[in-house]
């Protein structure tokens, strides 16, 4: 985790509230709305929400903001719930802004008696000409001083279905002329004849965002109402509201959205993505949804850190996703196998070890946590390398095997390379290498001093995997302010699928396990792979080679 840290500005608000005596304890809320499944975005909001009130007394509600009845699914509703609990967060209460569709109608009337909402008949076109300029006052619709009867009227007979989508809408009457354009008489209902996820066809009017969200937080007593910079102009009217229908007072507090760079996290975004087929799923493992970092082999607690490294700010600001990559990375070390793994293969065979013999050598399963012990590895006269890990001509310094070299092969034996066999191309086909008996890892008596470790499987006992290795899912770090389309920015490199020839020991691999394979990367199993057909994705490589290749380019 991170190193102890000042507080920030809400943990500040909140201290001072409690020792205020304003709060004997804090209710906080995630509130999603269904429309899509969870992004890396969504985790910084569940942090901060959950976070606060594991570290101050009170609780926090996981809410559906499930007002919009077109976007919204039970599948999201189930991811959404899965993601938060994955994260390592528990909710009080589940709840959904839809059911408070009744208590919501109810607060309707009660402003239209208090004079204080109208049914406008205009057209959209209408209202917004009528609606000024953040220069210019707005001007009063002709339907805007209707008597309280025949508003009540008309909004009762709105909710019978009397009238079609979009024939009439529910403004709170404000002030035509209010500097906050969002204070110029905000629609507050509005009419749409659609199945919703929960309440079925029971409604044909619903309410809009900004007469659900801050009423859903008072409803449910919500002390601090967290939510992004953008709804900075909505506070004022979260506030009337309030005012106007004597409801508890919670209070809006905003934080700057966190976007990370080579991605783009906003939910109707990645829903295209996946609608047109650019990624297999929402939980395709290049997609910043938290399924698709399931997936690819990120921890709950590496996104925990990350988040809490990121903290919170007042200010919008691109992160690095090698911030996060650092975070994965610092988690995995600690908890991956090890493995050994050769992926793009050339052959050695020791000419002096016995032909049809073989040896059982241990090695460890995690050097970093002894607690994981060891694991056998065969060893026997045929092995394999990694192609690049020999150079017939190598430049100086070179530690890896060339002729006349010597290396030592991981928790086995030091090799020479003694011959180099070619095809009749001139290609290097095999190595004829031979071992030193006496130099085996961990009772070297040999006395020869080598610079280089190579990681090697058995020839004969190596089982083939495929292994899917990921690259940024855009070529740019902020695919949306370019020109044009951002999906025109999407890295076609992003997704290589190699094989790749394991230990045996990799057999018995489980979804929770997470790997490194040794001098690669860090890996974990796919959840397309089968038990005999191993499919393993690359989490991430082993160093942070982005920034370097961005500097060759
Ligand atoms: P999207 O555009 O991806 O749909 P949203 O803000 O519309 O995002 P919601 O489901 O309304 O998504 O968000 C739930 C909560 O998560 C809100 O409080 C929202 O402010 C917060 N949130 C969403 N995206 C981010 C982000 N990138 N960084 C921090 N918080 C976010
Ligand atoms: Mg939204």
């Amino acid at each position: 985790m991170a190193e102890e840290r000042s507080l920030n500005f809400l943990e500040e608000i909140i201290e001072k509230h409690l020792e205020e005596g304003k709060y004997q304890h804090i209710v906080t809320r995630f509130p999603p709305e269904p429309n899509g499944y969870l992004h890396i975005g969504h985790a910084s909001s569940i942090c901060l929400n959950f976070g606060l009130t594991k570290k101050y007394p009170g609780y926090t509600n996981l809410r559906f903001d499930d007002t919009n009845p077109v976007t919204e699914e039970t599948e999201y509703v189930e991811s959404i719930k899965n993601d938060v609990k994955w994260l390592g967060f528990e909710w009080k209460h589940e709840l959904y802004a839809s059911d408070y569709f009744d208590t919501l109608y109810e607060y309707a009337i009660k402003l239209i008696n208090l004079g204080l909402a109208y049914v406008d008949d205009s057209t959209s076109e209408e209202m917004a000409s009528l609606k000024g300029t953040p220069t210019e006052p707005g001007k009063p619709s002709k339907y805007r001083d209707r008597s309280i009867e025949e508003n009540l009227d008309l909004f009762v007979r709105m909710k019978n279905g009397e009238f079609p989508d979009g024939a009439r809408v529910l403004r709170a009457k404000i002030d035509m002329a209010h500097i906050n354009m969002l204070m110029r008489d905000p629609i507050i209902y509005r009419i749409k004849h659609a199945h919703h996820h929960r309440t079925g066809d029971k409604w044909c009017i619903y309410p809009m965002y900004d007469f659900a969200h801050g009423q859903s937080d008072s409803i449910e007593n919500v002390t601090h109402s967290i939510c992004t910079l953008e709804f900075v102009p909505h506070r004022e009217l979260y506030d009337w509201l309030i005012e106007k229908l004597e409801i508890y007072p919670s209070h809006q507090y905003e934080f700057a959205r966190r976007n990370i760079n080579y991605t783009v996290t906003s939910k109707r975004k990645l829903l295209q993505l996946v609608n047109e087929n650019h990624v297999s799923g929402w939980d395709d493992p290049r997609m910043p949804t938290i399924s698709g970092l399931r997936r690819r082999g990120y921890t709950p607690d590496s996104i925990r850190d990350f988040c809490e490294r990121i903290g919170i700010a007042k200010r919008e600001n691109m992160i690095d996703v090698s911030l996060l990559e650092f975070c994965i990375r610092e988690h995995l070390n600690k908890i991956a196998l090890r493995k050994m793994v050769v992926f793009d293969p050339i052959k050695v065979v020791i000419t002096n070890y016995p032909e049809g013999e073989g040896e059982l050598l241990s090695t460890e399963n995690n050097p970093e946590d002894p607690s994981t012990g060891h694991r056998d590895l065969q060893f026997s006269r045929e092995i394999l390398i990694e192609k690049d890990d020999f150079m017939e001509n190598p430049p100086k310094k070179y530690f890896r095997l060339s002729p006349g070299s010597k290396v030592r092969l991981k928790s086995a034996y030091i090799i020479q390379c003694d011959e180099v066999v070619k095809n009749e191309a001139g290609e290097v086909v095999e190595l004829h290498c031979s071992y030193f008996a006496n130099s085996k890892s961990g009772e070297d008596v040999s006395g020869i001093k080598v610079q280089g470790t190579l990681h090697w499987v058995n020839a004969s006992s190596a089982i083939p995997v495929e292994v899917r290795e990921y690259d940024r899912l855009f070529r740019v770090e902020d695919p949306t302010d370019e020109a044009g389309d951002f999906k025109e920015y999407l890295n076609p490199d992003s997704l290589k699928v190699v094989k790749g020839y394991a230990e045996p020991s990799i057999k018995h691999a489980n979804a929770a396990d997470r790997f490194q394979f040794l001098r690669k990367g860090y890996y974990c199993l796919d959840t397309e792979s089968k038990e005999d057909a191993l499919v393993f994705n690359r989490t991430v490589t082993l160093k942070d080679g982005w920034a370097k290749e961005q500097k060759k380019n």
